[in-house]
């Protein structure tokens, strides 16, 4: 039995979600105590929660601990995980986006077929939204081997939640290792502003002014008015920068008191720094490849200073597998990451 400690490192939903990959992949069992022990709202919160119950079933696994709040969890994978359809539902605005990126690695080994259900927040702060799965994490996956897509079957914001993705998942094809060196040629740059109950203009504004600042076409702006909800207002900036090897997604919250051209010139700045650096993978990606890679191809990549997240990953993945994954400064300011293909440690 893999025993963990929840807050270290990174010390919130990363450590449980990481583990519950692997776990899945490997058959493993693990216990984590202290989950997010050092947050505001320590414990399981509902997207972990449905984190741990969905890679329950998919595995037949045998859990302790699973209800909200709960600081302690046990997992037992009974197999490995069974194709077929699934559906699951964070009951809130708990994110489905995180809960999928849970779910979606392990299925790198396997060979079936399986279409997975998750509602909740497709949107929330703190997690990558819906445009971040499509355009820059599952493109990725797909190279090294993965037959994945998903669809936004609806919008879900923070606090309402209520959005639906649909994840389908094909036996994957022979692994290619990854090596992202370079992102190439810039091939397009786009924005798109989601608002909830909110006028038309808070849109318009923010799209003016992250067009100004990048020199964005007016044919890649896109106001998306998701009409009104029970829960209220929301809006939500994605600037997504493809280039030729990748596309990163940078992402804005708006929120009452702050101006939209203030949403959108930090949206901006953020992008202008990583097309300022000699980065190919920015900071949220590069803590989301390391578990597709040692479960699938292994691979390498560039990036700017590995985060917390990034290095907590990596931990958790010594744990499981028996890898060593390579941390090294590759330039000023620039650091690459290695990952080999891993088996149970
Ligand atoms: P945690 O803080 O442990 O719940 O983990 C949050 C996860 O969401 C990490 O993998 C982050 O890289 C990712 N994440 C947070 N914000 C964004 C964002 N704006 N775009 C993409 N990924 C994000």
């Amino acid at each position: 039995m893999i025993e963990l400690d929840g807050s270290e490192g990174e010390g919130g939903g990363q450590v449980l979600r990481t583990a519950l990959s692997l776990s899945m992949a490997t058959g493993r069992p693990f216990r984590i105590g202290r989950i997010r022990a050092g947050r505001s709202n320590p414990g399981l919160r509902r997207q972990h929660r449905t984190a741990v119950r969905a890679a329950a079933e998919l595995t037949d696994a045998g859990v302790e601990g699973d209800e909200l709040g709960s600081r302690d969890v046990t997992f037992r994978p009974g197999r490995s995980p069974r194709p077929g359809e699934y559906s699951f539902d964070t009951g809130g605005a708990g994110s489905a986006t995180l809960v999928l990126q849970t779910l979606l690695p392990p299925l790198l080994r396997g060979g079936g077929s399986y279409r997975i259900t998750v509602e909740g927040g497709t949107h929330n702060p703190s997690a990558p939204p819906y445009e971040f799965l499509e355009r820059s994490w599952l493109p990725l996956l797909r190279e090294i081997g993965a037959d994945m897509d998903v669809e936004l079957h609806r919008a879900g914001f923070f606090p309402g939640g209520g959005g639906r993705l649909v994840a389908r998942v094909g036996p994957p094809s022979s692994p290619t290792p990854l090596v992202l060196r370079d992102r190439g040629e810039l091939l397009d740059l786009r924005a798109r502003s989601h608002i909830v109950g909110l006028p038309e203009h808070v849109a318009e504004r923010e799209l003016a002014t992250v067009q100004a600042a990048l020199e964005i076409r007016d044919d890649r702006l896109e106001a998306v008015d998701h009409g009104e909800r029970p829960a209220g207002a929301a809006n939500v900036l994605v600037v997504e920068v493809e280039f030729e090897a990748v596309t990163e997604v940078f992402t804005e919250h708006g929120r009452r008191g702050l101006p939209a051209e203030e949403v959108a010139t930090r949206a901006s700045r953020r992008v202008r720094r990583y097309m300022e650096s000699d980065a190919a993978v920015w900071t949220h990606l590069a803590d989301q490849l390391p578990v597709p890679l040692a479960l699938r191809s292994g691979g390498r990549y560039r990036t700017g200073e590995p985060s917390s997240h990034t290095r907590t990953v990596l931990d958790v993945l010594r744990t499981f597998l028996d890898v060593a994954p390579e941390v090294e400064v590759a330039g000023t300011g620039t650091w690459e990451i290695s990952v080999e293909d891993g088996h149970a440690a």
